[in-house]
């Protein structure tokens, strides 16, 4: 049986790792990526305010050694998935018995006229690294955390980039010279969790961070320094951070999968349409926000669904859209949200903290990934003084 995952972030690692962990080299697993390492998406945040280092944050795919697992560093050109097959710029094409696509969204700051010209976005690895240093020589001013388009990954981070501004601002002097403002497409920032929702704009009421709900940031004008948002009206900004547009990677629309934009898969086994090919996480449009947690509950579902295959007469688990959210609130305190999205029902969400206890379970859910998935210590981790 040979099992080929596509993408090896954070839905191809936690499926490949729970493989090796039932099967051992009683399986044939290739798991193909076109970068040279994995990088959480809250490290972007870590990173580019300050609080660690890129290199801390770089975790080299170089050091998954894994019992039957194969690990290809190779740019996936086509994906045939009725023969199974994939091509890849190695010069390879590999045939596979079951087929995972966690290939994840892929970003296009160019598609919002003037961002890349007169702004910045923090959700690509360069995009986010390279703020690090253009945060710290910022002089005060008018700042816009500004999402572009929907869906987009991991819908509390723009929140959280907000909350985090205001503290790198205060702890340079230069909060008052500065305003912040918070343009969102949703109407509540986490519409699944009232109580998450309410805390957050409490939290942005008492550090004087504008709310701009249900519009997005259709354009920045570089020469009269405004964003001009999706109901027409314009914002001020010296420094715009923004969440560009995502899409399915080239080589996954290409392949004729998706379905308005996104893969298609039954919300129970995440199996496409195409028998013995699934899909995970971001690339999907299975319900669930785009975010890790989900990615990797949705990979635990497929390796229960080819456990069952392989080992017959196992009954594999279905998935659950339950996943746990973590929520910078500024000043090292973190909450955490349990969401669950049932299809056909109304998502539910409570809210825990935000207290010091919950950043340090932060850290540990990041150091057991990077143990199971890499089979070493997250060294560094640690956050480097401001
Ligand atoms: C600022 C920020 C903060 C975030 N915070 C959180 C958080 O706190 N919690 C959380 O759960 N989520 C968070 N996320 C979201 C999270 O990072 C993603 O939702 C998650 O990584 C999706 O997992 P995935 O496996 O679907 O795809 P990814 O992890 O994106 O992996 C996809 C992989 O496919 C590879 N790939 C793509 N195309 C090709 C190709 N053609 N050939 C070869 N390889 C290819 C990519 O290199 C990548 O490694 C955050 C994201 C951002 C940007």
């Amino acid at each position: 049986m040979r099992i080929v995952v596509l993408g090896a972030g954070f839905g191809g690692l936690e499926l490949t790792t729970r493989l090796s962990e039932e099967f051992g080299d009683d399986v044939d697993v290739v798991l193909i990526d076109r970068a040279e390492g994995f990088v959480f998406g809250f490290s972007k945040l870590d990173v580019m305010f300050g609080r660690s280092l890129p290199a801390g944050v770089f975790h080299p795919y170089r050091d998954i050694e894994k019992p039957g697992v194969r690990f290809v560093r190779a740019v996936i050109r086509s994906i045939d998935p009725v023969a199974k097959r994939v091509e890849a710029d190695d010069g390879a094409s590999y045939d596979a018995d079951i087929l995972v696509v966690a290939l994840g969204a892929d970003l296009d700051p160019s598609a919002t006229p003037g961002l890349v010209e007169v702004g910045h976005e923090f959700y690509t690895l360069p995009g986010a690294f390279a703020l690090r240093d253009v945060l710290a020589a910022f002089p005060g001013g008018d700042v816009i955390v500004g999402v572009t388009s929907t869906p987009f990954k991991c819908p509390p981070a723009p929140s959280e980039t907000s909350l985090l501004v205001h503290d790198f601002l205060v702890r340079r002097e230069l909060r008052d010279a500065s305003s912040i403002s918070l343009v969102m497409p949703m109407g509540a920032p986490i519409p699944p969790s009232p109580d998450a929702s309410k805390a957050l704009l409490a939290a942005f009421e008492e550090r004087g961070i504008r709310w701009v709900p249900e519009r997005t940031v259709r354009a920045l004008d570089g020469v009269r320094k405004v964003a001009v948002l999706s109901d027409g009206s314009e914002l001020p900004f010296d420094l715009f951070l923004g969440v560009p547009e995502h899409k399915v990677p080239r080589v996954v629309e290409e392949s004729g999968m998706t379905v308005d934009g996104w893969v298609p898969v039954n919300p129970l086994t995440l199996e496409t349409s195409f028998p013995g090919v699934y899909a995970v996480g971001d690339v999907t449009s299975v319900g669930t926000p785009k975010a890790g947690v989900f990615a990797e509950g949705q990979a635990t579902v497929v390796a229960d669904q080819i456990i069952a295959r392989i080992r017959t007469g196992t009954t594999p688990s279905t998935y659950d859209g339950h996943g746990t959210c973590y929520l910078e609130f500024g000043d090292d305190m973190v909450a955490k949200v349990e969401v669950t999205f049932l299809s056909g029902q109304t998502p539910a969400g409570a809210l825990e903290g935000p207290s010091s206890n919950i950043a340090a379970d932060k850290i540990e859910f990041g150091t057991t990934r990077i143990r199971r998935w890499f089979g070493r210590e997250w060294v560094g981790s640690e956050h480097v003084p401001v």
